[in-house]
């Protein structure tokens, strides 16, 4: 089983709120589908839909005032718009694709997983459904509510599934020796150890929106999978067929951490 996390700067246009990426979503379900069938476990990330609203209400730091309740619902259900588009053009591709909303069956506590029962996701891939799930506004027991981010989903799914290959599509080639948006001779780091991550490396915060984190956060998340003994992978989303060469386990450009 593998499991693909596409980033939200990949599947929405990030300086244009609620604003889908309505082509490269179409093309990656296309992939996806020149893929299928393959047991997956598909997860997203929030773009302009979930982070500006996350952020106007302050939600990463959990719960301050009630008046960011209804922040905490609106959240949710931006995601639930954009996880709607990205599933019906999957289904539109003939991909039999779920919606499953994290929200309903993941609590964390000071933003880490918690409690994550799997039988549903693992029995939908059993019948050659491919759930497609998102970062969210969930349930926090130390914090009251807090937003958990689509990779920290993915990895965790990635580690209680048993999943052979974890894949992160990105809007840039994967991890560099800084910021390639902003450093012009960035140069891309092919495999990266643990040890060399906690060294050298300096690894800049995403230029856009992000309220959980950018590269780092996506690479300290993948540590677990990486020490979980799963192939992680962060590659390109936004170049044609790279994710349909990784879903196949060709080799593609990117990062592939190791321990
Ligand atoms: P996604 O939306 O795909 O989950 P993010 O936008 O949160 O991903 O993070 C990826 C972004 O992190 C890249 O677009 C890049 O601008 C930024 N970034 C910062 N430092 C680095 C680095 N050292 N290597 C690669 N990307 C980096």
């Amino acid at each position: 089983m593998q499991v693909l996390k596409l980033g939200g700067s990949v599947i929405t246009i990030k300086d244009e709120p609620m604003t889908a990426d309505h082509e490269s979503i179409r093309r990656l379900s296309e992939e996806i589908k020149a893929a299928w069938p393959t047991p997956l476990v598909l997860v997203h990330g929030g773009g302009s839909f979930g982070h500006p609203v996350a952020e106007k209400y302050g939600l990463m730091e959990g719960y301050k005032s009630e008046r960011q309740v209804p922040g905490f619902a609106r959240t949710h259900q931006a995601m639930v718009v954009l996880n709607s588009i990205i599933v019906d053009a999957l289904l539109e591709t003939g991909v039999p694709a779920l919606a499953v909303s994290p929200s309903s069956f993941i609590m964390t506590s000071d933003g880490r997983v918690q409690s994550l029962d799997l039988e549903v996701i693992g029995r939908l891939v059993v019948r050659g459904i491919l759930p497609v799930l998102y970062g969210d506004a969930v349930l926090d027991q130390s914090r009251g509510f807090t937003i958990l981010s689509g990779d920290q989903i993915a990895v965790k799914i990635a580690i209680e599934m048993g999943a052979t290959r974890l894949i992160f599509g990105a809007d840039v080639d994967g991890v560099y020796t800084s910021n390639p948006k902003t450093v012009p001779d960035a140069r891309l780091i092919e495999r990266l150890s643990l040890e060399n991550l906690d060294g050298y490396i300096k690894i800049g915060s995403a230029l856009t929106t992000d309220v959980t984190g950018g590269m780092l956060g996506k690479v300290s998340e993948a540590r677990e999978a990486v020490e979980a003994g799963i192939e992680v992978l962060i590659a390109n989303a936004t170049e044609r067929d790279v994710i349909l060469k990784a879903l196949r386990g060709e080799p593609v450009r990117g990062t592939i951490l190791t321990r």
